[in-house]
């Protein structure tokens, strides 16, 4: 990762110096790092994408997760908007519809590609899948999305977490959601620093989320999550792209939401043990999974959550 440059700001400055795209800084980067070929990188990033078109899909199809939870939002919302929101309809309801399908498969055990994590892998091709149509992206112009996004994950990563075992949600859904934010802006035609702007604002907004999943598992409050991470994108994003800046910058921001979640306490750091996890209802939740032998491993005592 040494040819990565240490923060956000820096691959910024890069592009302007040179007159590049960020999908094509990144892209250099990492046929140089893996010692590889452009159609190389381009053939498994077309793969990416198709895993993500099946995923989305199958999910929008209807999914049921292996230890039934969750599973069939997607189907109800696409019913929902077919048959008329009484908001009107709306390329942020499509967006979340296809975002709850990918991650509804995550929780049925299906293949997604994690984007950056599988617990919030229904964000980026919620927002790709939906405003590709919309902005008339190529083929080409949907992988380096992808590309964009990936190399945007890696300086959040190296600058702090993209691990909910390590920094909470903030670092998962919250990485995945000014990702697609900083892809989003370059995919309309905006600048590295209007993509820098729009992951500012992204991250931002969903700093100190914690990770408390029922009985452990990526579903409950995860799915539903995805579904909020691509509408802040894209929100995120539709401001940069109209000259709202982040008054924080950029990396300042990255590196509040790594020192955050080094603040965490464990119990909202994937363990199951406080938050969401440990409400009555969750609690019940986990007892009955247990008994009906859909999670195979010792689980904490219920009613931890003192808060
Ligand atoms: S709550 Fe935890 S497991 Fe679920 S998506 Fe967020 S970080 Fe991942």
């Amino acid at each position: 990762m040494k040819l990565y440059p240490k923060n956000f700001s820096t691959a910024v400055h890069n592009c302007n110096l040179s007159g590049i795209s960020l999908s094509r800084y990144f892209l250099d980067i990492e046929i140089v790092l893996n010692e590889t070929t452009e159609d190389e990188i381009l053939r498994q990033m077309e793969k990416n994408l198709s895993v993500m078109e099946k995923a989305a899909a199958k999910g929008i199809a209807g999914v049921t997760s292996f230890s039934g939870l969750t599973g069939g939002d997607a189907k109800r919302l696409a019913a929902f908007r077919a048959t008329g929101s009484p908001f009107g309809d709306s390329l942020y309801l499509e967006a979340m519809i296809q975002s709850l399908a990918v991650n509804e498969v995550n929780a049925a055990m299906g293949v997604i590609c994690a984007t950056p994590t599988a617990g919030s892998s229904g964000v980026l091709p919620g927002a790709l899948l939906t405003m590709r149509d919309k902005l008339n992206l190529d083929r080409r112009a949907q992988l380096n999305f992808l590309i964009t996004a990936g190399g945007t994950g890696a300086l959040i990563g190296n600058q702090a977490s993209i691990s909910g075992a390590e920094g909470g949600c903030q670092a998962e859904v919250g990485s995945a959601s000014a990702m697609t934010a900083a892809a989003l802006v370059e995919a309309a035609g905006g600048s590295p620093s209007q993509s820098a702007h729009a992951l500012a604002i992204a991250l931002k907004n969903l700093l100190g989320l914690s990770c408390d999943p029922v009985a452990s598992l990526v579903e409950v409050p995860c799915i539903k999550r995805n579904a909020v991470g691509v509408v802040n994108a894209i929100a995120a994003a539709e401001m940069a792209l109209a000259g709202i800046e982040s008054r924080i910058p950029v990396d300042e921001v990255i590196q509040a939401m790594g020192s955050i979640g080094r603040m965490m306490p464990m119990a909202l750091r994937e363990t199951a043990l406080g938050g969401l996890a440990q409400t009555p209802t969750a609690c019940r939740m986990t007892a009955m999974l247990q008994q009906e032998g859909h999670i195979p491993w010792p689980f904490p005592a219920a009613g931890r959550n003192e808060d």
